[in-house]
């Protein structure tokens, strides 16, 4: 088959990694990047370092109000397809590129396969809530990372067209955490780089509900500052100016600010952490995959999974509240294993190529 695939966001070419894998071992794949994000350090690292092919398209769309993006998304990803004319699309997660991917195929009439299906927070005021949704119900194919979300699609009615096989980013994690941590390229914001401590805490922050203004970021980074040992902050790159100025302005010796690392860099910057502490769903699952303890500052729980034996902890942006999460410990049950065994790539493509020949 011809598939068109659709990414935008770091957390996409990370599943894209793992999935354009297994794919383009029985299938053409295009690939389109709408340029949602740009920088070297968000976007062209990951295709460099990951081995994943160079896209065949890039809209170069981004910022802009939600439907700005989509809207312009929506348009450059409809010539593509009518250009294309691709037995189906593929879209990975909840961002506006899925969603405007999502959109532009159904109203072609080309089946849409959806990974990363079924997640839900439970509310709309979420904008990847609002995506994940129409996604799921646009899709021909929902391939879920758990089992409770595969439960919520046949809730929701879409249990005939949906699977669980695992989470895809489990399969990179995997195949990066097996491997020797070499050359780290960690840089501080003035380009010098990093040298990282033999004990450290991982943390990252950019959800806009911690950083619409200086007040959440303040109290998760005084938590921080206040630790055994320091912490390293990858800092996502809309969110430089005021980390750096609440550190500066609040005397936090403690927070050593990086810019995003590559994902290497990431996985072993989580395998060797003390604690995690992140608003990002996927970094809260690799310390899960990892084994590392990890609190989790949102007011709502994105992974249930990872919320057992103290493993992942919600907290409010509040450092009362983070510094108690983090003082306490937690117990792993190794056979608890919720995400598959890491090959859910293939299971994507095996399910995908039975699709196919009921069509024929
Ligand atoms: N990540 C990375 N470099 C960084 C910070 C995060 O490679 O500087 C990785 C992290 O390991 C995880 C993914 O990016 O796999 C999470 O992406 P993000 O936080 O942007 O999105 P979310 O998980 O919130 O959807």
């Amino acid at each position: 088959m011809k598939i068109v695939t659709v990414v935008g966001a770091r957390p996409q070419f990370i599943k894209a990694a793992a999935g354009s894998r297994a794919l383009r071992k029985t299938h053409q794949e295009i690939l389109v990047h709408t340029g949602q994000h740009f920088d070297d350090n968000m976007s062209a690292v990951f295709f460099r370092e990951m081995g994943i092919p160079e896209p065949d398209y890039n809209l170069g769309v981004s910022g802009g109000s939600h439907a700005q993006m989509t809207a312009k998304m929506l348009v450059g990803i409809e010539e593509i397809l009518v250009k294309e004319e691709p037995d189906a699309l593929l879209v990975y997660g909840d961002t506006n590129s899925t969603l405007a991917a999502a959109l532009a195929a159904v109203k072609l009439h080309i089946p849409v396969i959806h990974v990363e299906a079924g997640n839900r927070l439970g509310t709309l005021d979420s904008p990847e809530e609002v995506n994940r949704i129409a996604t799921d119900h646009v899709a021909t194919l929902d391939f879920c990372a758990t089992e409770d979300a595969l439960e919520k699609l046949k809730r929701e009615g879409l249990g005939d067209r949906s699977y669980c096989v695992g989470n895809i980013m489990y399969d990179s994690f995997l195949h990066f955490a097996d491997q020797p941590w070499e050359n780290p390229n960690i840089i501080d914001f003035d380009g010098n780089p990093v040298t990282v401590p033999n004990t450290y805490y991982y943390m990252t922050c950019h959800r806009q509900e911690n950083t619409y203004s200086d007040e959440p970021l303040t109290e998760i980074l005084l938590a921080m500052n206040s630790l055994d040992a320091p912490t390293i902050y990858a800092v996502h790159p809309r969110n430089h100016e005021r980390a750096r100025r609440i550190v500066e302005k609040e005397g936090f010796t403690n927070i050593i600010l990086t810019q995003p690392v590559g994902y290497s860099d990431s996985v072993h910057l989580t395998k060797n952490a003390k604690k995690i502490v992140t608003d990002s769903g996927g970094l809260q699952c690799e310390a899960f995959y990892a084994g590392v303890q990890c609190v989790f500052v949102l007011d709502f729980i994105v992974w249930p999974e990872t919320m057992v034996d103290n493993r992942n902890q919600l907290a409010k942006a509040d450092h009362k509240d983070i510094l108690e999460k983090l003082s306490k410990q937690q117990t792993i049950n190794p056979s608890y294993q919720p995400f598959g065994d890491g090959h859910a790539a293939e299971e994507i493509c095996r399910i995908i190529n039975a699709w196919e020949r009921t069509k024929h």
